[in-house]
């Protein structure tokens, strides 16, 4: 599709970050072009279309992308955050990374419960952000339809970890 090659022509590749031996994949090149962030928003949207009322983003990329989807789909936004910077009660889960663990936390109360959430973020890797997250949105009280991001790294497992819960549709993949 014209949002899988732009994702393909546009996405750095930057090698050692964060870390040492991490091959990086910079997509904010997607986000500075107007026609190709529009593009892909579209796409990001495309197979659950008409059939969510809110965009959780992902801290912080997946911010970006759920505004976008969400002008073009007349939805709402929801921030699925770092912890710590949240204010007021919020629900907390934390996952392990290679080294370590992270936690994210999202506010409960902001939508009815039963309302049917798209999660959005840049980068599939492992899975662990995207599986915690849709953790939070079901604790919250509403339903995941689905998990879009712009690219899958492949060997990862991404995709398996999260296939059995929601729908995972990503616009490119990446070794
Ligand atoms: P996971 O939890 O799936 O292992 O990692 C996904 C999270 O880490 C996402 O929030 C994503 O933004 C970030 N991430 C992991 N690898 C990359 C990468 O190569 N490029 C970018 N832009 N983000 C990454």
């Amino acid at each position: 599709s014209d949002a899988a090659a732009l994702v393909d022509r546009l996405t750095a590749v930057v090698p050692d970050f964060p870390t040492p031996g991490i091959l990086f994949r910079d997509v904010t090149p997607v986000f500075a072009d107007a026609e190709a962030f529009s593009t892909v928003c579209a796409g990001l949207a495309e197979p659950f279309e008409g059939g969510f009322t809110a965009v959780a983003g992902i801290e912080a990329r997946g911010f970006a992308l759920a505004g976008g989807i969400a002008a073009q789909t007349g939805t709402g936004v929801l921030t699925v955050r770092k912890a710590g910077k949240l204010p007021g009660e919020v629900l907390k889960e934390s996952y392990s990374l290679e080294y370590g663990e992270a936690s994210i936390e999202l506010r409960p109360g902001q939508l009815p419960k039963g309302s049917r959430v798209l999660v959005a973020d840049d980068v599939l890797a492992t899975g662990g952000t995207a599986e915690a997250s849709i953790t939070l949105l079901e604790r919250a009280g509403y339903e995941v339809v689905g998990i879009a991001v712009l690219l899958e790294l492949d060997g990862l497992g991404g995709r398996d970890r999260l296939a059995s819960r929601v729908p995972v549709h990503a616009l490119g993949s990446a070794p």
